[in-house]
Formats: C-alpha cells, sequence, structure tokens
C-alpha cells in the first residue's frame, strides 16, 4: 500500500504503533521534524505525557504542519496523551490542547499509574470488543455535535471519530490486536475514495 503514516517521536510509545502499522504493511515512519508531517497521508500522535508532548511540539515547531494536515482532511489520531493534545478544551489548565477535535478532556480520570486497567469494550465498527488498556488515562466529558462516539467505558466517551479525526483514551498498540489501527488505515482510503 503507498500510504504514508507517520508516528510523532518526541516523546511517549510511537515504537509501539510503528511495530503495529508495520504489521499492517504500511509505510510508517517516526517523525522528529516538521517538514515530515507535510508527506504524509496519516499522523498519529501517540501516549505519553502530554505537557511534554505539548511543550515539544511548541519547540520544535510542529503546530502549524498538524494544524495544516488536519485542515487537509488527512487523517490523524491521537491516542491517550495524543487525544488530550487534540482536544478543544480541557478540565486543566495544562498542557493547552490543539483545539482541533470538539471534545473537552479530563485528564488522569483513574487516577495513578497504579489504577491502570484493561477492560474489553465494544468499539462501533468492530464486530468483537476491544481489550482496551488504560493507563493514567484520559476521559471524554463532553462532545460536539459532529463528534460520533465509537466506544464508552462507565458512561465516559473514550473512543470518538469527527471526520478525519480519531481519538481513543486508551493504547490499541499495546495489546496486539490491530483493529483500531486497521480502521485508521480505512481512514485514509476513505479520502482518497471520495475524491
Ligand atoms: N496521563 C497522561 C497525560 O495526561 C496520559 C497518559 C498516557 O498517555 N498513557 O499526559
Amino acid at each position: 500500500m503507498p500510504y504514508r503514516i507517520g508516528v510523532l517521536a518526541l516523546q511517549g510509545d510511537f515504537k509501539e504503533h510503528i511495530q503495529c502499522l508495520n504489521q499492517l504493511k504500511v509505510y510508517t515512519e517516526e517523525i522528529r521534524t516538521p517538514e515530515q508531517v507535510k508527506k504524509l497521508d496519516g499522523l498519529i500522535i501517540p501516549g505519553g505525557e502530554s505537557t511534554t508532548i505539548s511543550k515539544l511540539i511548541k519547540i520544535f515547531n510542529f503546530e502549524k504542519v498538524i494544524y495544516d494536515h488536519a485542515l487537509e482532511k488527512k487523517a490523524l489520531w491521537g491516542t491517550c496523551a495524543g487525544m488530550i493534545i487534540l482536544a478543544k478544551t480541557l478540565t486543566e489548565i495544562n498542557p493547552k490542547p490543539l483545539g482541533l477535535l470538539d471534545i473537552k478532556v479530563s485528564r488522569n480520570w483513574y487516577g495513578r499509574q497504579i489504577d491502570s486497567f484493561e477492560k474489553d469494550i465494544n468499539i462501533v465498527g468492530l464486530n468483537k470488543p476491544f481489550r482496551a488498556v488504560f493507563i493514567r488515562a484520559p476521559v471524554i466529558q463532553k462532545v460536539g455535535k459532529n463528534v460520533r462516539i465509537l466506544g464508552e467505558e462507565n458512561g465516559y466517551p473514550i473512543a470518538v471519530r469527527s471526520d478525519n479525526i480519531l481519538a481513543t483514551s486508551f493504547h490499541p498498540e499495546l495489546t496486539g490486536d490491530l483493529r483500531i489501527h486497521d480502521m485508521f488505515v480505512n481512514m485514509i482510503d476513505e479520502k482518497y475514495i471520495k475524491k
């Protein structure tokens, strides 16, 4: 497949995403410079520490290329800290999110690292539950009208999609189940089929 999917490699678990994408046989690269983003069909912002990733996005001038990527309707996916960064608003003061996805997010909803857990979640579009890994995970408090909820945990949305943007508060890159990565690749297909 000719698609080029990049994983922002400033901090966090980008290597695990790369491994998943390699298994799907798409062209994948670790993204360390804004120039690289311009050539991508899809971009993933991984889990990690959202204030750190956010600072690095600013320091290394990624803001504009990520905005442009989203505005060109190219596929964009944030997992956990990545979801926090894509959000329109947060219930916390830091970090300042990019505001690309119309959701309001609360960080560290389930408590500390020790309160991390796994749970089978029904995800719209998948025929069997997905084993979701929550690590100091955020939840979504509010979604805008163009945001589709794909999955919930205890009444809170934890997987959503709005047009070309996907967000999950858990870590699909850690389970060996490639179905959500596959869903992301299909989002790129949709863009080219629409054209
Ligand atoms: N709690 C982290 C944050 O707020 C996110 C955790 C994660 O990405 N696993 O940045």
